[in-house]
């Protein structure tokens, strides 16, 4: 599989399980790791795709394909998000799965990775047709789910509410109700305090630490944001709160730029009522991709994979590059940034406090005993500081990038834990 991969690297927008493998080796290659472990962590565990009708509110009956797919659960159950979208294949789930399992090593929390979606645009189903398809993809990856095996949260395009129809399908076949099957519930059936705005509290937590490392004063820093969404919004809004100037921010239909800083809570407000950040008054307009070019200290993508490209890394002008969204940055890119001296601070570390709350939810719905946010926040800035600290000093120690380091530091724990394990049976 990874001959066949290695070839589509070279191109502009990778296949996205061809770069978390050409990361994953790139790590790997510095470590001393027995070839079992290598071989194992090199692919994904179990993959399940499933094809299943729903209907359809007209009567009409429409097919759908779904994935589950579980890199590693060496260090305990499976933990991953649950994607709706055009772009999903099995071979994004297997990258998204991949660096899950890294990602919760990294902050050192007893999950594994895993990654699920269904190939939808969930913007042509009714309310109904979307609740239809997700109680049946809940039943077909029913097969793996479950508190004690794999626990899925929610991703782009799913939410509190795609939780609580995950949670009540699975709870019905059950006969009572699990609600540590899912994280990222709504509050009212067992979700945590903090579970929204984790990843990008995560992301401004990791900001605070790496600008401060790169002597960027954050008061004052001038940000761009690409993504609007659960990540990049609450990020623009912890960033604005703190003094920073968010000068650009994008989403789908553009994006918008003022050189003083927008004024973000004024932006919330008109993307509700427009359901886009275009025509914001009193701001210039950006074409989708200029967002990542403009003149900036910092810049946050925080929407999609394969943003930063060979064919614009040239044109990226900030100095700080942390990254919310997951594998935003391709491996040429990744490349030729760092030539520049651009320092990028990896997903698997700026985005993993999402994980972490989520981990801190299903403690919680375990014991059936809930924690008030400033519990959350405490465990989250401590368990992110350490991560932070653990990965410098992996960077410094074995003088490699930031991605390399949190991968090695991951990679390193799992398998630790996978040879003191032992081969079974
Ligand atoms: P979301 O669907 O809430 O928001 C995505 C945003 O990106 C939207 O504003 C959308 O319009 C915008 N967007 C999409 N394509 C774009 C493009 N080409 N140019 C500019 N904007 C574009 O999704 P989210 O939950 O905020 O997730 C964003 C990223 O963060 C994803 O990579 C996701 O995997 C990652 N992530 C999310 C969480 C979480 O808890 N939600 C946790 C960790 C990582």
């Amino acid at each position: 599989m990874g001959d066949d991969l290695a070839g589509q690297a070279g191109e502009e927008r990778p296949n996205l399980w061809a770069t978390a493998l050409a990361q994953f080796e790139a790590a790997a290659d510095r470590l001393n790791i027995s070839p079992n472990v290598r071989g194992t962590l090199r692919q994904p565990e179990r993959e399940l795709t499933v094809n299943f009708p729903v209907r359809l509110d007209s009567g009409a009956v429409r097919m759908f394909t779904g994935y589950r797919v579980q890199h590693n659960i060496t260090r305990g159950p499976a933990k991953g998000g649950v994607r709706y979208d055009e772009a999903v294949t099995l071979d994004e789930m297997r990258a998204l799965a991949m660096w899950m399992t890294w990602k919760c090593a990294v902050v050192n929390i007893p999950f594994g990775g895993a990654n699920g979606g269904v190939t939808v645009n969930p913007r042509t189903l009714s309310p109904h047709e979307l609740e239809r398809m997700t109680r049946r993809y809940a039943t077909e990856i029913s097969l793996l789910i479950g508190p004690n095996s794999d626990i899925p949260g929610p991703d782009i395009n799913t939410d509190a509410q795609v939780m609580a129809w995950i949670m009540d399908t699975y709870s019905m076949h059950q006969g009572y109700s699990v609600p540590a099957v899912v994280t990222g519930k709504p509050l009212v059936i067992g979700g945590s305090e903090g579970r929204n705005e984790a990843a990008a509290k995560s992301v401004m937590l990791v900001l605070q630490r790496a600008a401060h490392d790169a002597t960027i004063p954050l008061k004052d820093a001038s940000v761009a944001i690409q993504g609007f969404g659960a990540v990049g919004g609450n990020t623009a809004e912890y960033l604005h709160a703190h003094g920073a100037r968010v000068v650009a921010v994008s989403d789908r239909s553009g994006g918008v730029y003022h050189a003083d800083g927008l004024d973000i809570p004024a932006l919330h407000r008109h993307k509700r009522e427009t359901g886009k950040v275009v025509g914001f008054p009193g701001a210039q307009a950006l074409g989708v991709g200029e967002t990542l070019a403009v003149a900036c200290d910092v810049l946050i993508p925080a929407a999609t994979e394969n943003q930063l490209t060979r064919a614009n890394a040239d044109r990226v002008q900030a100095r700080l590059i942390v990254e919310a969204a997951n594998g935003p940055t391709t491996p040429e890119a990744d490349a030729l940034l760092r030539a520049r001296g651009v320092r990028i601070v990896p997903d698997i570390l700026a985005n993993a406090g999402g994980v972490a709350v989520s981990y801190f939810e299903w403690v919680q719905d375990l014991q059936s005993f809930f924690w008030d946010e400033q519990e959350i926040d405490h465990q989250l800035d401590r368990v992110l500081d350490l991560a932070y600290v653990a990965v410098q000093r992996m960077a410094h120690d074995r003088d490699v990038d930031l991605r390399t380091a949190a991968q090695m530091l991951a990679i390193q724990r799992i398998a630790e834990s996978t040879d003191v394990r032992g081969i079974y049976p």
